[in-house]
């Protein structure tokens, strides 16, 4: 049997109090593996998590982090970012992949930003949202870490992948996996919750090979293997 087949079995058979008390207890195991888990993206401010952010699409973190201490340097904030020469855009974060996209992005962005709000990231997720290359779970990241709101949970893939493994929803689409997740944890932990679930999902839980036989939830998770 497949885990997506077993995690979907599983899944079938909890339901309301049985699956809220396997998901904190998911996140107490989590916690206590994890007491420092963080965003592991660089940043100082909220406009620096909103680009670094963009540009860890299809790139890994460490990759991000490598690029942004010189992007940054040139353009620190929306207001020089909206004036950026896209040309040497592009050459900056050509290295994080996708680079024409991300520039365009990136320009963008702040461009929307100094026209709309100021020259200050917007705090609400619907002006969030409404800023080119910002998706939900840009907005998620952005307003669980830098302005401590948790107006809902980041799912990218490790957590859309964890979800489906630990049972807690059948769910496929992004946004409806967060919709399924949000009434399973208290609302305060739902950006802590996203780092359990993805540092989970970087050091045990692999896509290709997950590390079961380490794992501290392979007692609790319907699609473990020995
Ligand atoms: S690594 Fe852990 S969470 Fe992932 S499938 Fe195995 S037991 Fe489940």
């Amino acid at each position: 049997m497949t885990q997506k087949k077993s995690a979907t079995k599983k899944n079938a058979r909890l339901r309301g109090a049985a699956l809220e008390a396997h998901a904190r207890e998911i996140e107490r195991r989590l916690r206590v593996l994890y007491p420092d888990a963080h965003c592991e993206l660089d940043y100082r401010t909220p406009f620096e998590l909103l680009a670094a952010t963009i540009l860890s699409a299809q790139c890994t973190d460490k990759r991000v982090n490598l690029v942004t201490p010189e992007l940054f340097r040139r353009w620190p904030d929306a207001a020089a970012m909206s004036r950026a020469n896209p040309a040497e855009l592009e050459e900056v974060v050509k290295s994080t992949g996708f680079f024409r996209g991300k520039a365009k992005s990136l320009r963008g962005m702040a461009q929307a930003i100094v026209a709309k709000h100021g020259g200050e990231v917007p705090p609400a997720m619907n002006d969030l949202v409404a800023l080119p290359g910002v998706g939900r779970k840009t907005a998620n990241v952005l307003l669980g870490n830098a302005m401590g709101r948790n107006e809902g949970i980041v799912v990218d893939t490790h957590v859309a992948r964890l979800a489906a493994r630990l049972g807690l929803t059948a769910e496929t689409d992004a946004v409806k996996i967060e919709q399924a997740l949000m009434p399973l944890f208290e609302r305060d932990g739902w950006a802590m919750l996203s780092h359990l679930l993805i540092w989970h999902g970087r050091r045990v839980c692999d896509a290709r090979t997950p590390r079961c036989t380490e794992c501290t939830l392979a007692d609790v998770c319907p699609s473990a293997t020995s």
